[in-house]
């Protein structure tokens, strides 16, 4: 191999290639694909101390670190893979809303439909749903026209700003001054 690293491609049908190990950190763990890094996770039951299991986590998670296990999980199912959040803050008039929130997100090893798969995760507080490419990207073009109608209805609005209301001061004191001179 040219680069000199022994690259395992693991088998077509196991989308996370991982290791469980109770020799801990030092186990050696499989090659992971370009655009991964490999990280310990402490898998068991809260009774238990755990296992480490080695699992293949994309760049762009935050919640893991190749550097030290996270958080325990029951089991590999639960892991979870997230991205950085992006929020959307609207102000409540009461205070049980959270913003609404985005990220990548990706179960390794949930044997359901989206088995492997990375989407966007939508956070709306009671619920999370989950867009591919072409769902996200549409939802996207909704927020962009959205932001627009939002904008084109605020610039229907009086200027607020704290430099309008200063000038409008202004052009009233001079207004009060050209009145009374002009007398
Ligand atoms: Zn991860």
């Amino acid at each position: 191999m040219a680069t000199g690293q022994q690259v395992a491609q693991p088998p077509a049908d196991v989308p996370v290639p991982y290791t469980v190990t109770a020799a801990g950190l030092a186990a050696v763990a499989p090659a992971v694909r370009p655009g991964y890094r490999l990280v310990p996770v402490l898998v068991g039951r809260s009774t238990e101390p755990g296992t480490v299991a080695w699992v293949e986590c994309p760049d762009w998670c935050i919640v893991h670190s190749p550097d030290r296990p996270t958080d325990k999980v029951g089991f590999l199912e639960d892991i979870n893979h997230q991205g950085e959040r992006a929020a959307m803050n609207f102000v409540p008039s009461r205070g049980d809303r959270v913003p609404v929130e985005v990220y990548l997100s990706q179960w390794p090893a949930l044997d359901d439909e989206d088995r492997g798969q990375t989407y966007l995760a939508v956070d709306l507080d009671y619920e999370v749903c989950s867009y591919g490419r072409t769902a996200a990207l549409s939802l996207a073009d909704q927020m962009v026209a959205f932001a627009a109608d939002v904008t084109r209805l605020a610039e229907t609005l009086p200027d607020d700003s704290p430099t309008a209301t200063v000038r409008s001061q202004a052009d009233e004191a001079l207004r009060r001054v050209r009145e009374g001179g002009g007398r």
